[in-house]
């Protein structure tokens, strides 16, 4: 679908001698890029991704060569990698996450942008990922498990209600905000159905909205994101101008438009902003830790290696988690996950969840099977295999397990959820 003339006016205005090389690119096809997992490290998928070309702005970030299909690979639901546009994977970089940091991503679903900052965050500090949808949020907290991430909480909620609970807590902030989606236009006509001036005003609104919600959330000296996959001045610039005007506390410190013609990728505008003032760094209470449970305690003798790499636990209905240190009280707020989903307490025994097999640490199961692509494709289909072990242990792709599977009269029962089953998935050449 060709986007809309009041578009091609606008970009034209914009870009003045290099509309001509911008409007080159719609003859192309969209670039689609594979992130690698720097959680979940695999040499078996580097040495089938040999010859892939990195972005320059991020070396784990590799273009997906024509004909190529790895949403199809069983390595992908063993949370080897992350489907990205490859342009998108820009505004996190200039976030300066590292090991230790308290950081909310705001606008968070599917979940590319949580999963770079977990990898970032390297297992220390807490990732707090939000998203107000309820349906994008469960997409959400899928992808944050498959990728191994043990230290996020995963929120459904509004940006007001978690400026109200946490206040200025976070050492950084991502808003990658709704916006018209000028940038996906090549591979989405939808975003161009919906194009229309109102709309962009529209959008500009709610970012504004947003990014004062966002502003009361980051404690002084933080730094916040602010990003767009559009490229129009008024959800870009403009929502940036109008947000200084009302924040003076905040000081621009850099911003970029990516666009077909200058970045490889469907493009993407970020700002960086830095917060001298306002309200000191909040402290919360922390979210109180239970005692061992028996019932875990047995299982884990049982089939788990020693040594849990998580300090505290913690039950919620019938579930067991692990708490990333310094998790904060949660109460009032609607929470899709605290930290790593164990297993679940039943009566007179603890079953392991398909969450603490896919966690980022190699090894946890006292027993496993390396399977052969084969029957890797067969597993993520549902189907039991040959028994190896008897019991409870997990089944791997590429040295990182797909799920769980429990050995018993001949047979590995099948424990991969039945939510996530897929046919019609091929080997990785
Ligand atoms: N950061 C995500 C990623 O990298 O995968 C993409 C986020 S997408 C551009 C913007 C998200 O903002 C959507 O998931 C949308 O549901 C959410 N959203 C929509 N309206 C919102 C609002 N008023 N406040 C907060 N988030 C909102």
């Amino acid at each position: 679908m060709r986007p809309p003339e009041a578009f091609l006016e606008k970009m034209q205005a914009l870009l003045g001698a290099a509309f001509g090389s911008f409007l080159a690119e719609y003859e192309k096809p969209p670039l689609r890029g594979l992130r690698r997992n720097a959680l979940k490290l695999s040499p078996a998928l580097d040495a089938a991704l040999r010859g892939w070309e990195p972005a320059e702005w991020n070396e784990a970030l590799l273009f997906v060569p024509e004909g190529r299909r790895p949403g199809l690979w069983p390595e992908q639901a063993a949370g080897l990698y992350y489907l990205q546009e490859p342009s998108a994977s820009l505004p996190v970089g200039a976030l300066g996450v590292r090991p230790g940091m308290r950081v909310l991503d705001l606008c968070a679903a599917p979940g590319g942008k949580s999963t770079q900052i977990a990898e970032a965050l390297a297992g220390e500090g807490i990732l707090v990922a939000n998203e107000v949808h309820a349906g994008r949020a469960r997409i959400l907290l899928e992808n944050i498990e498959r990728q191994g991430v043990a230290n996020a909480v995963v929120l459904n909620e509004s940006p007001q209600r978690l400026a109200a609970h946490f206040g200025p807590w976070f050492d950084a902030v991502l808003v990658d905000a709704p916006c018209s989606g000028e940038g996906m236009f090549r591979r989405d006509d939808e975003a161009i159905a919906q194009w229309s001036e109102r709309a962009l005003r529209g959008c500009h609104e709610r970012q504004l909205e947003i990014l004062l919600e966002a502003a009361k959330l980051l404690r002084p000296g933080g730094r916040l994101v602010y990003s767009t996959c559009t490229f129009n001045t008024l959800e870009n610039e403009g929502s940036v101008e109008a947000f200084l005007c009302a924040r003076p506390e905040f000081s621009l410190i850099g911003a970029e438009r990516a666009m077909p013609h200058t970045h490889r990728g469907e493009g993407q505008f970020y700002a960086v902003f830095t917060k001298q003032g306002g309200e000191g760094e909040r402290r919360l209470p922390a979210l109180g830790a239970a005692g061992p449970d028996e019932r875990f305690s047995r299982f884990a003798g049982e089939a788990l290696n020693e040594s849990p790499f998580w300090r505290e636990t913690r039950p919620q209905g019938d579930w067991l988690y692990a708490l990333p240190g310094g998790m904060p009280e949660l109460k009032g707020l609607r929470v899709l996950r605290a930290g790593l989903q164990l297993g679940r307490l039943l009566p007179k025994r603890f079953e392991p969840a398909h969450a603490l097999a896919l966690c980022a640490k190699r090894g946890i199961f006292q027993q496993e099977k390396v399977l052969l692509p084969e029957e890797a494709l067969l597993y993520l289909r549902g189907e039991a295999l040959e028994a190896h072990f008897l019991g409870w242990g997990t089944v791997t792709l590429g040295g990182w397990p797909l799920g769980l599977a429990k050995g018993a009269e001949g047979r590995l029962q099948n424990h991969y959820p039945k939510g996530l089953r897929r046919e019609g998935l091929r080997a990785c050449p």
